[in-house]
This record gives structure tokens, C-alpha cells and sequence, in this order.
């Protein structure tokens, strides 16, 4: 975007700035033209047209997580650019945030974040190295996902003593896919508005998303049918939507709060917890400690099972927000089938 508008803009000065010299040296402009018409110029002139056309083609994006990115990359397909900060192995909350992402982020068009604290312990510094007016808070070019989200677990008053990591309430929305919905219609509007010349396409390409999705929520939700109710045992709070989203129970966390890490005291009374309800299956994400997990499952008979909650997070899932949903549901389903 930047090239074709310094490109767009100097055209003109150049033109008049010749004319003027050339008035100056008493050179007329048919003479100018002349030179204009020259192999050389031709080819230059030729090559900031094409470089133009081509930059101008595609929006430049910075994206916190890559199953913001998958959701992107569907809305924007080949008008836009995305970079992503996070690695899909990588806990959301305690991102590497390496200076690499202050150049790209001094770069960008827009920054898609999911907000609600999620990124709130490493992308501010990053904001305030990459100086870029376009990715400040209230432009078009900072895209807040969690806008337009029934937002689940706020609490009354903010309390980060404990050092919960939940603080504005849970974050992890996109894991349900009414959510990632709402995220593709958020992304399709802000796009048109940062490229109005492709808000029809980004529109088309949010439509074709949204009518996948609705055909495989239909599909997912006849898979977990039989399991409405069950109970789930999670490492960290982050599958309050997907429970909800399907009808599960996943109310007892390996974690005491999320950020925390498990005491014996506190894995004990989990334990006795899955005994009591019946919760035959632990979930586990990339950057958590199996362990523990393992532990937990061991002592009630329960197992464990790898999920994550981004794409490329866990195998076979690299295919975007769809492929990771289908591991979800029909890893989910299985484990639950075989262990009643
Ligand atoms: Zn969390």
C-alpha cells in the first residue's frame, strides 16, 4: 500500500518539478518528452508501475495468533499479506516477542490482535518500538477481534493480585465456531475499510468461509450429540467456548487459576473431582506441562489427550481453522467414545 502511494504522489512533483527546471535551463518540454520516450526511462518508468501495482495489490498484516491468522488468511486471501507473532505451539499469553516483530509491525497496514488481555504482557512494548500511526488504538488499522464477542467470565472488578491471567474476562473465544464467525463478518468489514477497491471480494471470501463453516458445524454438532453433558478435564482455562459451543462440561482445571501452576493440594482435589463426575478424558495443550496432565489422568483412569487451540498446534491440524476444528470435534468424540 505504502509503495503505490509514494508512488502515486511523486509522479506529479516529478512532472512539475521537470517542467519547472526545464523552464528555468530554456529547455522546452516537447524535448523532455523526447527523453522521456528513451529505452532506458521507459524501462524505469516501467518497473515503478509494475512494482506499484503489485504492492498496492496487498494488505500488509501483523496477527497476534495464528488461528487469528487462518481466519484472516480465509477473509483476505490474495489481497493481503499476514506475518503472525505467535508460533502455533506457543502459549497465547507469554509470546517470544522477538525485535524482528518491531520491524514488521512498523510495517504494517493493520494489526489484528484478539484482545480482552489476551497479548497483554508482550505486544505493548512491541506497539511502542514500531511507531507506526496506523496500528494505533481507534484507527481503522487496529482490529480488536474480541469487538462483537459475548464475552464470557468478566468479573465485576478488576483483580490481577492473583496473578490471574483472566482478568477481562476469558480470552479464548475463537475455539467456538459461532465465534470465528463473528471474528471472519469483523475482519471482512475492517478490510473493506483499510481496501475499499477489494471490500467486495473480502466480502465474497467471508460469504464462501461463513457457508463452510455452517455446513461443518452441522457435521460437528451431530458428532458430539451423543456427548452433550460429558465431563472434560482441562490443563488451563481456555475451553470455556468450545464446552458451551458443544454441550460439554469443562469446569475443573489442572491449573488453580489460570496462570498458576498445580499444586499436589490442588491436583488432589481435581482428582477427586474427575472420580466424582465421571471425567474420563484430560486436555492438554503444546506449551503446558503433559506431565501433569499425565499424572491426573493416571491416578483416575481417565486419558490424556493433545489439543491446541490454534492451527499447526497439534498434527494434521496446519490445513486452518476448519482442519484444527475437525481434529477437535472427532479427537474429542473418539477419546469420549472410549472411555465412558
Ligand atoms: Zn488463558
Amino acid at each position: 500500500m505504502n509503495t503505490i502511494m509514494k508512488t502515486n504522489s511523486l509522479i506529479p512533483f516529478l512532472k512539475r518539478r521537470d517542467a519547472e527546471s526545464a523552464e528555468k535551463r530554456g529547455v522546452s518540454l516537447s524535448s523532455l518528452r523526447c527523453f522521456a520516450t528513451s529505452a532506458p526511462l521507459r524501462l524505469l518508468v516501467a518497473a515503478l508501475f509494475f512494482y506499484g501495482a503489485t504492492a498496492q495489490a496487498k494488505l500488509n498484516l501483523v496477527v497476534t495468533t495464528p488461528d487469528l491468522a487462518a481466519i484472516a488468511k480465509e477473509v483476505g486471501g490474495d489481497q493481503v499479506e499476514i506475518t503472525t507473532l505467535a508460533r502455533p505451539t506457543e502459549d497465547p499469553h507469554f509470546v517470544d516477542a522477538k525485535p524482528s516483530f518491531i520491524v514488521k509491525l512498523n510495517k504494517a497496514d493493520a494489526l489484528i490482535e484478539g484482545g480482552a488481555e489476551l497479548e497483554i504482557g508482550w505486544l505493548s512494548p512491541l506497539l511502542n518500538g514500531a511507531r507506526n500511526a496506523k496500528i494505533q488504538p481507534g484507527q481503522p488499522g487496529r482490529i480488536l477481534c474480541s469487538e462483537g464477542i459475548a464475552m464470557r467470565e468478566v468479573p465485576t472488578v478488576l483483580d490481577r493480585s492473583k496473578g490471574d491471567l483472566h482478568a477481562a474476562g476469558n480470552p479464548h473465544f475463537i475455539v467456538d465456531p459461532l465465534n470465528a464467525r463473528i471474528v471472519a463478518q469483523h475482519l471482512a468489514d475492517a478490510f473493506g475499510k483499510l481496501d475499499a477497491k477489494s471490500a467486495e471480494k473480502f466480502r465474497a471470501n467471508f460469504d464462501k468461509f461463513a457457508s463452510a463453516l455452517d455446513a461443518k458445524m452441522v457435521e460437528w454438532q451431530k458428532t458430539m450429540a451423543p456427548l452433550k453433558g460429558r465431563e472434560v478435564v482441562a490443563y488451563h482455562n481456555s475451553w470455556l467456548y468450545f464446552a458451551e459451543g458443544f454441550g460439554l462440561k469443562i469446569e475443573f482445571f489442572l491449573e488453580p487459576k489460570p496462570g498458576i501452576p498445580p499444586s499436589p493440594a490442588h491436583l488432589a482435589e481435581v482428582m477427586a473431582k474427575m472420580k466424582e463426575t465421571n471425567a474420563r478424558v484430560v486436555i492438554v495443550d503444546p506449551y503446558l506441562n503433559r506431565q501433569t496432565a499425565e499424572t491426573a489422568a493416571r491416578g483416575t483412569g481417565a486419558t490424556v489427550l493433545d489439543v491446541a487451540q490454534f492451527p499447526g498446534g497439534v498434527k494434521g491440524t496446519d490445513g486452518g481453522y476448519i482442519a484444527l476444528m475437525d481434529y477437535l470435534v472427532n479427537s474429542l468424540a473418539k477419546a469420549l467414545g472410549e472411555k465412558k
